[in-house]
């Protein structure tokens, strides 16, 4: 295996077939394993490019950044991605991984994915061709399979900043250091009038709940954007069975379909009721 240190984009996008390494939190456990077996391996880690932030009208997190980074970097801003970098590994792995890795791995799992989903965020991709802008819509199109071309670097991650109402949540096996069973990301931007839903871990790609959505910003209608809002227990009850069921899970090592449909209904009436209050 050769391995490469780039010192600038160009180096890093010289060989189209290199694999990158960030923080190696996912590349080195599949080589570790057998399951991936590089030729030419290409760090970026410390590529200054990658490594921007920014908050303002749009929100812009390089795919070098990594988690301990994004809690320092977006404060209150984006409370969602800063819960779900909380949630991620410990200290060592979120000193290391970064945002580019979790969608260059690209497993419904990534605790990221549901909440760019949600914030309805670019990943803005680079390649020597230039720039290419991809809603996260379209990226992620399976377990690990992304519109991401080989040789194509996460360059960074943006989004029209929606406000403070907003809500991950994650469920796993235990507390802490795991895999989501399921997750959910909850964001009600109350300027644009917008409520959008992703859950991740529960389907093959992260999806959008678009039943429940519909039904929340009914809600907000009725009870005012810009005031608090308090559903009834009803409201909130079928909240939560149209998330749990645009869900997709099935059974595995981690959970039952069946545990993570209720999963997913209760942490949605759950992040309803956090982002109600939060106006
Ligand atoms: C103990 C442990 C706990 C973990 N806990 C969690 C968790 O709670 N939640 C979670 O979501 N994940 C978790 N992970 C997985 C991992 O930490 C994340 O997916 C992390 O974001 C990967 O980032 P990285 O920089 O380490 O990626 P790397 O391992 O360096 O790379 C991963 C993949 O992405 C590609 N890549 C990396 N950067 C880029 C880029 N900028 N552009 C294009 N492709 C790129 C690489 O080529 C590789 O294919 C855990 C891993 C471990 C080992």
């Amino acid at each position: 295996m050769k391995v490469t240190v780039a010192r600038s984009l160009e180096e890093a996008l010289a060989d189209p077939e290199a694999i990158f390494l960030a923080g190696g939190t996912d590349l080195m456990v599949g080589v570790n394993f057998g399951r991936e077996r590089p030729e030419h391996v290409v760090s970026i880690r410390g590529l200054s490019e990658l490594g921007d932030t920014s908050v303002g009208e749009r929100v812009r997190i390089g795919g070098g950044v990594d988690y301990t980074r994004v809690l320092d970097a977006l404060g209150e801003h984006s409370p969602a991605l800063v819960q779900a970098a909380r949630t991620i590994g410990s200290p060592q792995i979120r000193n290391a991984g970064t945002i580019g890795g979790n969608l260059g791995t690209c497993s419904p799992a990534g605790d990221t994915l549901p909440v760019l989903a949600a914030l309805d965020a670019e990943v803005i991709l680079r390649s020597p061709a230039g720039e290419r802008r991809v809603p996260f819509s379209e990226f992620m199109l399976g377990p690990r399979k992304s519109a991401r071309r080989p040789g194509e670097l996460v360059e960074a991650v943006e989004w029209l900043d929606a406000g403070p109402s907003q809500a991950f949540l994650k469920a796993g096996t235990r507390n802490a250091m795991v895999i989501a069973v399921a997750n959910l990301a909850l964001v009600v931007d109350r300027a644009r009038k917008a409520v959008r839903v992703a859950l991740g871990s529960v389907g093959p790609t992260i999806i959008r709940a678009l039943e429940a959505e519909d039904l929340a910003r009914g809600l907000f209608e009725e009870s005012g954007w810009e005031r608090p809002l308090r559903p009834s227990q009803a409201a909130a009850a079928r909240f939560g069975e149209l998330a749990a069921g645009a869900a997709r899970p099935i059974d595995d090592q981690r959970g039952s379909a069946i545990y993570r449909r209720h999963v997913v209904a209760v942490m949605a009436r759950r992040a309803l009721a956090r982002t109600g209050e939060v106006a």
